[in-house]
């Protein structure tokens, strides 16, 4: 029998799982750990709440979670309650699956300004997830200013423009709705430091921006290289920059229909974010041109009034103590998912923050093979490890509460039954609220 623990039960996390039960088969059993009371991850707390066709890939995994040698381990922090360290006694494998969950710095002067938020920090309180339930952001002003041209500041750009009915059938946390309900937003400024053939949106992601019905997309035509030059971009970048082709061509009578503007600030560079009483004000940013790829400072410097900031420029994965972590890359360091003989990553943790949620699944395929590998070649030691009643016995030695997936089933039935009319579920956003719902 082989054992393997899995730190992480997002995508990475199940399609390792399932790619364990498709090596092994009866053969192996699969903790998968959390340290929250509720699985999925990113699906939960990542995805945009509107999203919800993405969100049910979520079926899949219970399949997997559902069959008898993969178990859920919800409630435990590896690198906290139980260290890696004394996972590798327990198990043959394993595979750290924690996404990247942090915010990238952008090392500004005024990044630290009320009301300035990093996007994991900002989608995590729209999804309610339990570390940033408090947010609280203030939407009094007008203008919102969304740093970065990836599909996360689009995420956030539509969030802030939908109106409460645009978010019939989504999972939007209450919380989120009431905040969102009373904002004055009028502009909201993506900016980009490179140019529309630089930028990392999708073509369905740029395209729903054309479907909101409070706000509209602005592009200034002056920015867009010739016409002819887009057939130089792969088909998917083309697509997107089509997209952008046609906010360019919205005659200006159309925005007087719209309360809110999106405006494409390309060229843009942030320098620093200005404020008073502690409170964001505006962003300084210098014009940019792009040469070889690369945005180049040309001088040009102003400023962009901003009532709030959003900072959508990237992930970074949380360090575990003794674990080799690469500072730079913002991931684990590791050679094709291999860390140490026995620990491996997979992911985002492995890779950082890009691709799909489907990326994860040859991810996760991929793992597996090399553990398949390593045990084959003897690395991994001679078996004999106790997995699961090894951990059991820890986890009641040391008084740990784990929440199983049955106990989430208890948890999720009891979120659906909360729903406000028309939406699949309401989560708790409170540990302790989870703990206590899985009762029944
Ligand atoms: P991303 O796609 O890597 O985009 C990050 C953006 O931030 C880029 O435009 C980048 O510009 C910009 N940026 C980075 N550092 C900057 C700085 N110091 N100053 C100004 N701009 C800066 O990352 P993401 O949007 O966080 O998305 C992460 C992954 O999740 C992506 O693979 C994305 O496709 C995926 N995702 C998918 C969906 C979906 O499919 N619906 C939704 C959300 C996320 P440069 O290019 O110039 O560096």
């Amino acid at each position: 029998m082989r054992h393997i623990a899995i730190i992480g039960s997002g995508p990475a996390g199940y399609y390792t799982a399932e790619a364990a039960q498709k090596q092994w088969g009866d053969d192996v059993r699969v903790d998968v750990f959390d340290m929250l009371p509720v699985p999925y991850g990113l699906i939960r707390t990542g995805v945009a709440p509107d999203h919800q066709s993405i969100k049910g890939v979520s079926k899949r995994y219970e399949t997997t979670a559902l069959s008898d040698n993969v178990r859920f381990v919800g409630n435990v922090m590896i690198g906290k309650d139980v260290s890696v360290a004394e996972l590798q006694q327990l198990y043959d494998a394993v595979v750290i699956a924690t996404g990247a969950p942090h915010d990238r710095k952008m090392d500004l002067p005024g990044e630290d300004l009320g009301n300035v938020f990093g996007s994991a920090a900002f989608v995590g309180w729209y999804n309610g997830h339990p570390m940033f339930a408090n947010l609280d952001p203030d939407l009094s002003g007008d203008t919102a200013v969304v740093i970065g041209m990836g599909n996360v500041a689009l995420d956030v750009t539509r969030i802030l423009s939908k109106s409460r009915a645009e978010f019939a059938g989504s999972d939007i946390v209450a919380h989120a709705l009431d905040i969102l309900d009373t904002s004055k937003l009028k502009r909201i400024v993506v900016l980009g430091r490179r140019g529309p053939h630089q930028i990392m949106m999708t073509p369905k992601e740029l395209g729903e921006l054309s479907h909101l019905t409070r706000a509209a997309p602005r592009v200034d035509p002056a920015d867009l290289p010739e016409e002819g030059e887009d057939a130089l971009l792969e088909p998917g970048l083309r697509k997107s920059v089509t997209h952008l082709r046609s906010f360019a061509a919205i005659p200006e009578s159309h925005y007087a229909d719209y309360p809110i503007e999106i405006e494409f600030d390309f060229f843009a560079s942030p320098r620093a974010l200005i404020g008073s009483a502690g409170k964001v004000e505006a962003v300084e940013v210098e014009r940019t041109k792009v040469e070889a790829g690369r945005a180049v400072g040309t001088g040009e410097v102003y400023t962009i009034p901003a009532s709030m900031v959003v900072c959508c420029i990237g992930y970074r994965s949380s360090p575990i103590p003794d674990v080799p972590f690469d500072e730079r890359a913002g991931r684990f360091a590791n050679d094709e998912g291999r860390i140490l003989p026995g620990l491996y990553c997979v992911g985002w943790a492995r890779r950082g923050p890009s691709g799909t949620i489907g990326t994860n699944r040859p991810d996760g395929f991929s793992v597996v093979e090399k553990i398949a590998e390593d045990m084959a070649a003897g690395a991994l030691g001679h078996g004999g490890k106790q997995g699961r009643p090894g951990f059991d016995a820890l986890a009641e030695r040391r008084g740990l509460d784990v929440v199983t997936f049955r106990d989430w089933k208890k948890i999720e039935a009891q979120e659906e039954a909360r729903a406000r009319e028309g939406a699949p579920r309401e989560k708790f956003v409170d540990v302790a609220d989870m703990i206590e719902a899985r009762k029944g």
